[in-house]
């Protein structure tokens, strides 16, 4: 995966509240190209093994419940400096914290049930892609 490309993924809270369609708009009037996506649910055993860097965390088994309580839709999007212009629009993980604007401020629930995931690194964007989408998936 080239270094303009990030992952995301639109999370069961957001996907429940009917908000995929307003994520995505936002996300492609900032300029994103959808390569692939998808929706799909995460069994608990694949939620653990998305997470597990935060598998010492105290909230690493409500996370795993939670990411594989309901259908979400991963996505490989490419824009220029994606990684960093994606996280810039989310906002902050606990969306009492996120900017005005963002997508978390306008639709997460929680610092657990925050609407979406986005890659913090350019080898993290290529290995979470690769966890949801075979070289055939990507357009
Ligand atoms: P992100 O990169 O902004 O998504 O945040 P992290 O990588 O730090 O955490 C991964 C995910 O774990 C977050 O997006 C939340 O869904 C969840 N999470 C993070 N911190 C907490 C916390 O303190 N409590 C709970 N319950 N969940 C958390
Ligand atoms: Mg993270």
């Amino acid at each position: 995966m080239a270094t303009n490309r990030t992952f995301t993924m639109i999370k069961p809270d957001a996907v429940d509240a009917g908000h995929i369609g307003a994520i995505i708009k936002m996300i492609e009037e900032a300029g994103f190209r959808i390569v692939a996506i998808k929706k799909t649910q995460l069994t608990g055993e694949r939620a653990g093994q998305f997470y597990a860097v935060h598998r010492e965390r105290p909230f690493y088994n409500d996370l795993r419940t939670y990411m594989s309580s309901g259908a979400i839709v991963p996505m490989i999007l490419e824009k220029e400096n994606a990684v960093a212009d994606f996280r810039k629009l989310i906002g902050a993980t606990n969306p009492a914290q996120a900017e005005e604007g963002t997508i978390r401020k306008l639709y997460a629930k929680s610092i657990e049930a925050n609407a979406i995931h986005g890659s913090d690194s350019d080898e993290n964007a290529e290995i979470e892609g690769n966890f949801f989408f075979a070289a055939t998936e990507l357009y």
